[in-house]
């Protein structure tokens, strides 16, 4: 009878008298044989199922119990997984990594028996072996276990030393919890998980929900806490430490406790800015969803070198130094941003989890957006333009490779799950959000995440779910062209030119996919929401006098090309291609019909600038724009211009040659006078963060750029007074800075000043890391090697040093020889790999991703061939450097000529 509810195919299958070779050898009950056979033969399982796990068993519920003795090198664990069977079957898949695993049991009709760990192995996945065909219906799996923290990053249980004592943290996304305990590790499975933790006595465990009960046991005491609401593993959270914990009060329509989990000895007054900023976000994002914070309680845990932060369902961990803040404006503003996106979460991602990694975007994009909103919202003098400006900007530069995945990707391996969270899941999705907020409307665009929220509470959703909400809130269409924009990689780049042949004036609309220009175009349309702007050439009404009055006009561009009708004879004297700087696409217009900087919005103009080093980029802009636009942008006086200009001009050094390049020193410094008059050595008062930043941008681009006297000579007499030992000469923060724009041209006799007082310093302290890496802006070969010697053949070896002094050897032609050395030296090269560690790839071989000269690159991968085999994966990166250099090339002839007319003689 049960086998017949398995259904014909297996009996088939058992007819055929197939038995596996893998077939699992029993510890089951003798009278379960005949069926064991059977599915043995099934061909369902014992083959490995590849990276999913098969349908048709489902978990309900977790109870896990760990024995966390931070002292301890191994931890113990007991996990029970109740499991809800589709089918008879006689063993289960589980995911399992780096656990030792001990006794399995069985409980199934009531009555308890032994099951095995089956021999067959899959990908982080092991089979159980259930002790004899199981019913379909529920049964319960004991597994006991053991597994090693990961001290040295931040994944599964790791540890963190604070002074001499240890902490325990956790770190299960995307798929570690499988390094903590076996479970079904998709995202897809969300059940209620009911934790306890056993930890030495003078420790205080935390977790997901709220404490239960606290049971002494000896030396150590066990805290149980109670059942969590349906959760994924990914978002499984503990921590163990004689923690500090900080009571902030309560968050949110219904009072949920706010407290913040800290090493030991953190004072409560570190964290003003969290105690202040943290419930108007709570209560801002809860109008917006209509729905309260969906957990019970919200912890903070404070995780000492933690990489950023992760939303765990109520205990969110975040790196130390994201909450101990100082309490400026410029730090009131990153927490709101980065509190915003992890409070988020706990709607998006959390309450609705995407069914499985492939939709990432939609935990990371919403996220990101909404932070976006949270911020604009609550961070007072932040500039939202600059900060959403340069999230598109990310974006783009990753969706122009030719290789960018889509929103909606394809995973084939773990390796891909972990690689999904990069600039197409978080910037590109939020831009993306944003631009069909701003063609459906806010109110709309809200409807439809209250409808997503509602329709999936508690459970999974994908793509298809979300565009479903939208469908359901907006016109017909909207759908369609959201959805080209999810399963589609790339950025569209639109063209825009004035057609004024007819009785009405119109704008000729065409799109093609942004690609590097040596590379074949594949062919993409979007459906594209191009709104633009232009002057009627009538008067402006009363709000604007002396300005003729502007219109906006939109169309959904469906093709590869489509008019808008502007409805009036006039031909419109300028296009602004991207009105508002709303869609997530690159604008081209003709440069008769570039619009005066003056007419356009903060943002708009960020977005012109962007969009042209964008094309600069890919080898496709016209540099006569730079020339014509950069002197109107210095003009506005606004800080956000200066550095978007900074950086437009930088961006057009590379596409130089070495002998033209007086001739572009020249040409910028005339588009640039202001600013390099405005070039600051001396740090001064202490400045807000956007100034600071731009001020570095300025120095930069005066001493290393432009090579400018004045500045150098600034920089150098700084120097002298630090290198004479005058305390506080040159800030901290200011050393790499204003130690390598002293060094510039400086002479050999310099550079032997700054490698004597590398030599006093202690090996990776901030002033020797800096005069080190001096010594290569001398530009001299010989102390270069000399710099190189003194730290690759020290005693003690420090990977930052190493790094910052590579990277910045490895830039100019007469200081790479120098490198060269190193890397021929097979002992010193072995000593230098060993000490970079992880970085040695993206240090040794990533350094030469500035090299732009075909002959230059066959010296290049020449000099590479004994570290490329020296470093594991080494050839990947150099196929990623090869395939850089040969895009510099491609853009260098494919704008040189233009450019150097620019230039000048
Ligand atoms: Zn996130």
């Amino acid at each position: 009878v049960r086998i017949a509810t398995v259904g014909l195919g297996l009996l088939v299958v058992a007819c055929s008298g197939g038995e596996r070779a893998e077939a699992p050898k029993g510890s089951g009950s003798g009278s379960a044989e005949p069926d064991r056979r059977a599915l043995a033969a099934d061909a369902n399982d014992l083959v490995p199922p590849g990276l999913r796990l098969p349908d048709g068993v489902e978990p309900t519920r977790y109870e896990l119990s760990l024995d966390l003795d931070p002292a301890s090198d191994k931890f113990h664990g007991s996990v029970a997984i109740g499991l809800r069977l589709a089918a008879p079957r006689d063993h289960v898949w589980v995911h399992a990594a780096e656990l030792e695993l001990g006794g399995v049991e069985v409980e199934v009709a009531g009555a308890t028996r032994a099951g095995m760990i089956a021999p067959a192995k899959g990908d982080e996945m092991v089979a159980i072996d259930l002790g004899g065909v199981a019913p379909a219906g529920e049964l319960v799996l004991r597994i006991q276990y053991t597994g090693t923290y990961h001290d040295d990053d931040a994944v599964g249980l790791f540890r963190r030393d604070v002074d001499g004592v240890k902490y325990v943290y956790s770190q299960l996304e995307a798929v570690q919890a499988r390094r903590v305990m076996p479970c079904l590790d998709e995202p897809r499975w969300k059940v209620p998980w009911t934790i306890s933790v056993r930890a030495p006595k003078s420790n205080l465990a935390v977790s997901n929900a709220p404490l239960a009960s606290m049971t002494p046991d000896g030396d150590a005491a066990v805290f149980r806490f109670a059942p969590t609401e349906a959760l994924p593993s990914y978002l499984v959270a503990i921590g163990v430490g004689p923690f500090a914990v900080i009571e902030l009060g309560t968050v949110g329509e219904r009072a949920v406790p706010f407290r913040v989990i800290a090493p030991a000895g953190t004072k409560a007054g570190a964290l003003a800015v969290v105690r202040a900023a943290t419930a108007p976000i709570v209560a801002w994002l809860e109008a917006y969803f209509a729905r309260p914070l969906p957990f019970a309680k919200l912890d903070y845990i404070a995780v000492p070198d933690f990489p950023g932060a992760m939303e765990n369902a109520g205990l969110i961990a975040f790196d130390v130094d994201l909450l101990l803040l100082d309490n400026t404006p410029a730090a009131r503003a990153g927490y709101i941003e980065l509190a915003g996106h992890e409070l988020a979460h706990q709607w998006f991602g959390n309450l609705v989890t995407l069914a499985w990694w492939d939709d990432l975007w939609l935990n990371e994009s919403f996220a990101t957006w909404m932070a976006d909103r949270v911020a604009a919202e609550l961070a007072t003098g932040r500039d939202h333009a600059t900060a959403q400006r340069g999230e598109v900007e990310t974006a783009v530069r990753a969706d122009a490779d030719p290789e960018a995945a889509a929103l909606r990707r394809t995973i084939k391996t773990n390796t891909d799950i972990e690689d999904s969270f990069d600039a197409i899941a978080y910037e590109k999705g939020a831009a993306v959000i944003a631009m069909f907020e701003a063609w459906i409307g806010r109110d709309k665009l809200q409807q439809a995440m209250r409808a997503y929220l509602e329709a999936h509470a508690g459970g999974v959703s994908d793509s298809t779910g979300f565009l479903d909400a939208i469908e359901r809130v907006s016109d017909a269409g909207v759908r369609a062209a959201f959805a080209t924009f999810v399963d589609q990689p790339g950025v569209p780049l639109v063209t825009l030119e004035r057609r004024c042949d007819g009785p009405t004036a119109r704008i000729g609309v065409t799109q093609e996919r942004l690609v590097p220009v040596d590379s074949a175009t594949p062919v993409t349309t979007w459906r594209v929401p191009v709104c633009v702007r232009f002057p009627t050439g009538k008067p402006a009404g009363k709000a604007g006098r002396g300005k003729g009055a502007v219109a906006e006009g939109c169309v959904l561009l469906g093709g590869t090309a489509a008019e808008i009708d502007l409805g009036t004879p006039t031909c419109p004297a300028w296009i602004i291609g991207n009105a508002g700087d709303r869609g997530y696409y690159l604008a081209q217009v003709p440069a008769a019909s570039t619009p005066p900087m003056a007419v356009l919005a903060p943002r708009e103009r960020l977005g012109l600038v962007g969009d042209l080093e964008a094309l600069l980029a890919a080898g496709r802009a016209d540099p006569a724009a730079v020339t014509a636009i950069v002197p109107q942008l210095v003009a506005t006086g606004e800080e956000r211009d200066e550095r978007a200009v900074l950086s437009l001009v930088g961006a057009t050094e590379a596409l130089v040659t070495d002998e033209r390049l007086p001739a572009w020193r020249r040409w910028a410094r005339k588009l640039l006078a202001k600013t390099v008059a405005r070039t600051r050595v001396d740090g001064g008062a202490p400045m807000a963060s956007g100034e600071r930043q731009l001020r570095t941008e300025r120095l930069m681009f005066a001493a290393f750029s432009l090579g400018d006297e004045r500045v150098i000579r600034e920089a150098r007499a700084r120097a002298e007074r630090w290198l004479a030992g005058q305390r506080g000469a040159i800030a901290d923060d200011d050393l790499g800075l204003v130690l390598g724009a002293a060094a510039r041209g400086a002479d050999r006799a310099f550079a032997d000043r700054l490698l004597a007082k590398a030599a006093q310093l202690p090996v990776g302290a901030r002033g020797r890391v800096a005069a080190l890496a001096a010594v290569v802006q001398t530009g001299d070969p010989d102390a270069v090697t000399a710099a190189l010697h003194a730290v690759s053949s020290a005693d003690e070896r420090d990977g930052e040093e190493l790094a910052w002094l590579i990277r910045a050897a490895a830039r100019t032609s007469e200081t790479r020889p120098a490198l060269f050395d190193l890397y021929a030296d097979a002992a010193a090269l072995a000593g230098v790999v060993e000490t970079l560690g992880r970085r040695a790839s993206w240090v040794l071989i990533g350094a030469f991703d500035e090299v732009c000269d075909t002959a230059e690159k066959a010296t290049v991968l020449a000099k590479l061939a004994p570290v490329v085999t020296a470093i594991e994966g080494g050839d990947d990166e150099l196929a990623e450097i090869e395939t850089e250099i040969d895009r510099c090339v491609a853009r260098r002839t494919a704008l040189g000529a233009k450019l150097d007319l620019e230039l000048g003689p």
